[in-house]
């Protein structure tokens, strides 16, 4: 590991200026940036430890929604009562992330900043990776890509983002507070992701310096929710495929649906074709599986990762109809 130096942030305000500094990151738990520090693959010269900022509390917002601020545990957010009852998809979605320890010292906020699993940009040798060296090529593509991306890739890089959480926010449209130099500011998740394009080294839209302080849910949606992962080993594990679903009925028709997929592309994965598809249609198998073959219709696998456009198609079905036996 490359020497670095240390401070623990005070306020949010002189931990943006802190970090603003060129070659400064923030730290939190430390779950992924610690591992990737003493690979060499993350070299910050200073850390800025945020963990002790006062940003751990989960808070109904004035429209019936819900605040949760950026240092609360992965743990504290999948047990909080109000989120198990009105946002069952996000406690699923957590509790099927990482390991109990793990998400004791995991943050909402490093949960989603969390890097690829690639196991190229995992290996500092001499096979290439975009991600980790712009320029250098990516090895994936004609590698091992078994766990790869179907969805949102480019030339340049097929890695997938590995988060469980981010899928279940996506699909309850959540936005991400955002503190900068200057400002706040909030961003949708679905627009805070960006696809790999040209440049996979840059994955999201902050600004040097910015953090993220909340995540803000809507009002519950209506309808039942659901989140499954499937993986090659039932625990600690990343996802083949997830798919998170919100979706209601009236009188057998669905009324309205969200669909967001996890392991089998770039970014959180909102499926508007799906839901577009299921729409105003029977609660049928018939139904969900036209729109899981809509939804996955521009998917382009790679090789070894080809399984995942029909695996993805039944999760989805499985996934609909689990969720809708108990309306
Ligand atoms: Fe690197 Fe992305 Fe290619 Fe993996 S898929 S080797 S992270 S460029």
């Amino acid at each position: 590991m490359k020497a670095f130096t240390y401070e623990r942030a005070a306020d949010a305000r002189t931990a943006v200026k802190a970090a603003s500094a060129n070659g400064a990151k923030y730290i939190s738990g430390g779950t992924n940036l610690l591992d990737l520090m003493k690979l060499e693959i993350e070299h910050p010269t200073h850390l800025v430890d945020i963990s002790r900022l006062p940003l751990k509390h989960i808070e109904r917002t004035p429209n019936d929604g819900l605040r949760i601020e950026a240092q609360v545990s992965n743990s504290d957010l999948a047990a909080d009562l109000h989120v198990r009852s009105h946002y069952p998809v996000l406690s699923e979605a957590l509790v099927a992330g990482a390991s109990g320890q793990l998400r004791n010292k995991a943050s909402v906020g490093g949960n989603l900043l969390q890097r690829t699993r690639c196991p190229y940009f995992y290996y500092d040798g001499p096979q290439g990776c975009n991600k980790r060296e712009p320029g250098s090529g990516c090895s994936a593509i004609d590698g091992f890509n078994r766990s790869h991306a179907i969805l949102g890739a480019s030339e340049a890089c097929i890695a997938t983002n590995p988060s469980d959480m981010a899928v279940a926010l996506a699909a309850l449209d959540a936005e991400i507070e955002l503190f900068g130099r200057d400002q706040t500011r909030v961003i949708s998740i679905l627009d805070f992701y960006k696809v790999p394009g040209d440049t996979p080294h840059i994955e999201t839209v902050l600004e040097p310096g910015e953090m993220i302080t909340a995540v803000l849910l809507p009002p519950p949606p209506p309808g039942r929710q659901r989140y499954r992962k499937v993986r090659d080993r039932a625990s600690y594990a990343f996802a083949l495929v997830s798919v998170a679903v919100v979706v209601a009925t009236e009188r057998d028709t669905i009324s309205s649906a969200r669909v967001a997929f996890g392991g089998i592309a770039t970014k959180p994965w909102r499926s508007l074709t799906a839901e577009r598809a299921l729409t105003g249609k029977p609660a049928t198998m018939e139904t969900y599986r036209l729109a899981a073959d809509q939804a996955l219709a521009g998917a382009v696998g790679r090789g070894h990762n080809d399984f995942k456009i029909e695996l993805a198609k039944r999760t989805l079905c499985d996934t609909l109809a689990r969720a809708l036996e108990a309306e």
